[in-house]
């Protein structure tokens, strides 16, 4: 029996290994960095149509594999599990959100930018986040005269993979490199099923993701730094946090009070 058992752990060990080993991670080869953009080609009209229906941010493992042959499904599925950890991303595997969760969309928000109006395309968010939400920027046009607006809201689990993929290429295919940029999925707040995060730009089109300074030294942050804790949100990744991940002024996380 334990003999047995131990062929089969070896077996695991060995198909885990050479799962792994089929992807470079410093920079794919180019017959793999082909095969992500031919996944990519594939998955064009599926997120057209979701991007169009305004279903994209719940996007599903199912709806991706569903158009891939054998080979393609093996080659998504190295992506799909790769260790996050392993890539020396100090963050704790959050959890897969499948797509399938109770949603609010939040549509027809208007920013100003360089003086002509935009609306943001539509995010989503679990009820009682946008209660929160809007809760706390009820308070802040209360006390600033100004809101905060939801750039980037819930993601599921396979719109975080197919981000992580169409990503790779403006990184040189290196895993590594855009793992510091972009979350794999099950490691992104946008699709964590306890703790859902936001992305916020405020009615300038200032988000700091380009330079962080710029949304730091707005009021809107400074209120939010005093002010959020009261409505459970929390800021995720502050200056100098021991996660290893940049300083994001800009990336709120709410928890839900026990
Ligand atoms: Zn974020």
């Amino acid at each position: 029996m334990f003999k047995f058992l131990s062929f089969i752990f070896v077996f695991i060990f060995l198909f885990n290994a050479s799962a792994l080993a089929d992807l470079n991670v410093d920079r794919l080869s180019l017959t793999d960095a082909n095969k992500v953009e031919i996944l990519l080609d594939k998955f064009a009209p599926l997120i057209r149509e979701k991007r169009e229906k305004n279903t994209l941010a719940y996007l599903t493992l199912d709806e991706l594999y569903t158009t891939l042959t054998k080979s393609q499904k093996v080659f998504l599925k190295n992506f799909e599990n790769l260790d996050a950890n392993a890539l020396s991303v100090k963050i704790p595997y959050l959890g897969i959100a499948a797509g399938s969760e109770e949603l609010v969309i939040i549509k027809g928000q208007k920013i100003k930018v360089n003086g002509e109006f935009q609306t943001l395309p539509p995010q989503f968010l679990p009820k009682d986040v946008n209660q929160s939400y809007t809760k706390m920027m009820d308070a802040m046009q209360k006390d600033l005269g100004k809101r905060l607006y939801v750039e980037s809201g819930y993601r599921s689990g396979a719109y975080q993979l197919y981000l992580f993929l169409a990503s790779l290429k403006n990184h040189k295919y290196s895993i590594l490199e855009t793992a510091k940029f972009v979350a794999l999925p099950g490691y992104s707040e946008h699709g964590c099923p306890q703790k859902q995060a936001l992305d916020l730009v405020n009615e300038d089109g200032i988000d700091g993701q380009n330079d962080p300074r710029l949304f730091e030294v707005l009021p809107e942050y400074v209120w939010l730094t005093k002010n959020a804790k009261k409505f459970n949100f929390a800021l995720s990744y502050p200056k100098n946090s021991t996660s290893g991940i940049a300083f994001e002024p800009w990336h709120w996380r709410y928890s839900r009070p026990r």
